[in-house]
């Protein structure tokens, strides 16, 4: 049964999944589905002894790996590929309480980066709160007159995580002047001019940004000069 070109696995126990038809050469049960070979001769796994073992099929690595681990004794189980001309594992087979040990052990990992995750979106969330303050503090600091609720409003708006808007920029992480200055003129455009309204009805972007320059450079020279006003 056993290709004598093709390599094995050298660890451990092998077990065979079935190709032809065979019996236990020593009870005679079959056609067996997995079979031991001792000395070429197949035998099942009661009689080889590993009759109480269960099969884990492969896939989850660190779950076969850990059932390996908790049992005394477990086997690997092949079967051969006639298209690739060799064995290919197929999982292994375990005590029952081995794997069941190595369950509670990924599950206690699974619950250890649930947590983890958990941890990091609290601290992302105290992180976006703390930006937000310095951003719009920095705002008040450079533009005195623009009012308090405004100011938060414009470095809530530009901090949204993930939303590739100045505020998440690296830029706008160092609060640069430029940073705070380009969120500050994006919120203006929008509130203080009839930029809005001119995109709407049809004026293109670069003309419609023409036609508000003037309103938005008022609006910041009041802000950088004036005394804060209540928001
Ligand atoms: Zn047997």
């Amino acid at each position: 049964m056993a290709h004598p070109a093709t390599p094995l696995p050298r660890n451990g126990l092998l077990v065979f999944q079935r190709l032809k038809r065979r019996h236990c050469a020593e009870c005679r049960t079959g056609p067996l589905q997995m079979l031991v070979l001792e000395d070429g001769a197949p035998r099942c796994l009661d009689c080889a002894d590993l009759g109480h073992l269960v099969f884990l099929p492969r896939g989850d690595t660190a779950l076969t790996r850990r059932a390996r681990e908790e049992s005394a004794l477990s086997a690997v189980v092949v079967r051969f590929n006639r298209r690739k001309s060799r064995y290919e594992r197929q999982g292994v087979l375990v005590e029952e309480a081995g794997l069941a040990r190595a369950e509670e052990r990924c599950l206690a990992d699974a619950e250890a980066r649930r947590r983890r995750r958990m941890r990091d979106a609290r601290r992302r969330a105290q992180e976006d709160v703390r930006f937000v303050e310095a951003f719009a503090a920095e705002i008040r600091r450079l533009f005195p007159g623009c009012p308090a609720d405004r100011a938060r409003e414009i470095a809530m708006h530009a901090s949204v995580r993930g939303s590739g808007r100045v505020g998440r920029s690296a830029a706008g992480r160092a609060l640069s002047e430029v940073a705070v200055t380009s969120a500050i003129m994006a919120s203006v455009r929008h509130v203080e001019t009839p930029y809005d309204q001119l995109l709407m009805s049809g004026v293109p972007r670069h003309e419609a940004r023409r036609r508000i320059t003037a309103a938005v450079e008022t609006t910041l020279r009041g802000w950088r000069t004036g005394v804060s006003e209540v928001g």
